[in-house]
């Protein structure tokens, strides 16, 4: 974040887009200087703060003409917290906003022009998240709290109520602080390397009544914590699985490798279009249950499977796609690269008493090469890969395979856009769905369906 060669200074522009990242965009004189909580149809003052990789960023401090689509916000910190971007943008906007964003990355990166469906959206854009996790902090009273980092720092903003996430969560945090309080457990501070629990993480069932509480500390052992656990139950019946995971390490990322179940079993299970999953602390599981479904069933719609279709599941995670799907085809064949994640598939299998389902722990690309060297047939590839998408060794070896259909999912339009490019050679792009997955956040999911030439 370096502040050299820009003044900050403050200047008068209307809003006249959103970038990728839902900030609006403004110009004063030559400059683009984008500016977050601002909206198409806004005009205001804005002052420059900094500029980071080239691109200017300013505040909007003065609003002089309202947007039609600004709305308020219950959301006393949204405009800082950096998760939701369009808290004070009417939802309706936001849905075209993303069903845009998606047609416009498939024409800046691939040069195609395709049909974009409305991005389906949710009846109620709130309290959705069904996986909350949150750094905690001490002031100077000794009252814990815990929040959101601050946008591009590690300064905890204070939350009470998220407005997107499980309401049952925010009793069981309420609790939680309270105990850490009484019970002398501090917060770690990473600064100082002092404390004890690093993140509050809670993951609700949405059709089952199972909780689970996940403390990530900085050590393995501390006093009381029998205790803590034990009261935090007696506050919060309804948590089921309490399961404690060791991080040390002086990293951003949240889990660390050792796990140990302090009460209950150790995982929570939920479903989805009518079949049940199990769901560890680590598990990748979609964090809108209620989207999640109308995503697969757009994707199961997509894929016109037949009963005797063999089905290919890449990136499969625990195996959710490609379970759901097996029902209505002759056999699933899935491939993930997180053997834990496997683990879990397998065991969902046999849970729900499905068959016709093999699962393979490969990197997905090295998995796809040898189906296509031994020419196994495939009447219909799924693939859900992260957000920095597929290569080219898979998406060629997927062209070698040439089955009938591919139903591309993912959370990134631009390396969608990207893919879908290089499929189109042999593909041609039958639908375009955009799902709103994450409201009131920039990001959107896409299901793509392709048909062979
Ligand atoms: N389809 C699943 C998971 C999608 S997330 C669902 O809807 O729930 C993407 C998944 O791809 C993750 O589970 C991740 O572990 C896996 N993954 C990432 N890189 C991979 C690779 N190279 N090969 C196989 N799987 C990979």
């Amino acid at each position: 974040m370096g502040n050299r060669g820009f003044e900050k200074v403050t200047f008068s522009a209307p809003c006249v887009d959103l970038t990728f990242e839902g900030f609006g965009v403004t110009r004063n004189g030559k400059d683009v200087v984008f500016v977050p909580g601002m909206f198409p149809g806004d005009e205001g003052d804005v002052q420059i703060e900094y500029r980071r990789a080239g691109q200017l960023y300013g505040k909007l401090v003065r609003l002089s003409k309202k947007s039609p689509d600004r709305i308020d916000s219950r959301c006393p910190v949204c405009s800082i917290c950096g998760g939701c971007v369009f808290q004070k943008y009417a939802y309706e906007a936001e849905l075209r906003y993303k069903t845009n964003k998606v047609k416009e990355q498939f024409r800046k990166v691939a040069h195609m022009d395709v049909d974009v469906l409305p991005c389906l959206g949710m009846e109620h854009p709130e309290f959705y998240r069904n996986k909350i996790q949150m750094p905690l902090g001490k002031d100077r009273k000794g009252n814990i709290y815990t929040g959101f980092y601050k946008a591009g720092t590690h300064v905890i903003v204070p939350i009470e109520r998220c407005y997107i996430e499980d309401q049952r969560a925010e009793k069981i945090m309420l609790a939680a602080k309270r105990l850490m309080k009484s019970m002398r457990i501090d917060p770690y501070v990473e600064d100082e390397r002092y404390g004890i629990v690093r993140h509050l993480l809670i993951r609700t069932s949405k059709h089952f009544p199972e909780i689970m509480v996940v403390l990530v500390t900085n050590v393995d052992s501390f006093p009381s914590r029998g205790n803590f656990v034990k009261a935090l139950v007696e506050a919060c019946p309804e948590i089921t699985t309490v399961v404690q995971n060791v991080n040390s390490r002086q990293t951003n990322v949240i889990l660390g490798e050792k796990e140990r179940i302090l009460y209950g079993k150790g995982y929570i299970h939920d479903t989805l279009c009518g079949v049940s999953f199990r769901i560890s602390a680590k598990s990748f599981f979609q964090v809108n249950p209620i989207q999640t479904e109308v995503l697969y069933q757009k994707a199961m719609e997509a894929a016109h499977l037949s009963k005797t279709d063999i089905v290919f599941d890449a990136y499969s995670g625990i195996g959710t796609i490609g379970l759901i799907a097996a029902k209505d085809c002759g056999k699933v064949i899935s491939v993930e690269i997180v053997k834990e994640a496997v683990a879990d598939g397998k065991r969902n299998a046999a849970q729900n008493g499905i068959t016709n389902y093999e699962m393979y722990c490969d990197d997905a690309s090295a998995f796809m090469n040898r189906m296509a060297k031994d020419k196994r047939p495939v009447d219909v590839l799924f693939m859900d890969p992260p957000r920095k998408g597929s290569d080219e060794r898979f998406l060629n070896a997927a062209i070698k395979l040439a089955p009938k259909r591919i139903v591309y999912i993912s959370c990134d339009p631009s390396t969608l856009a990207r893919d879908v490019a290089f499929l189109s050679k042999s593909y041609n792009v039958e639908s375009v769905q955009p799902v709103d997955m994450f409201p009131r956040s920039f990001h959107v999911e896409t299901v793509v369906s392709l048909t062979r030439k």
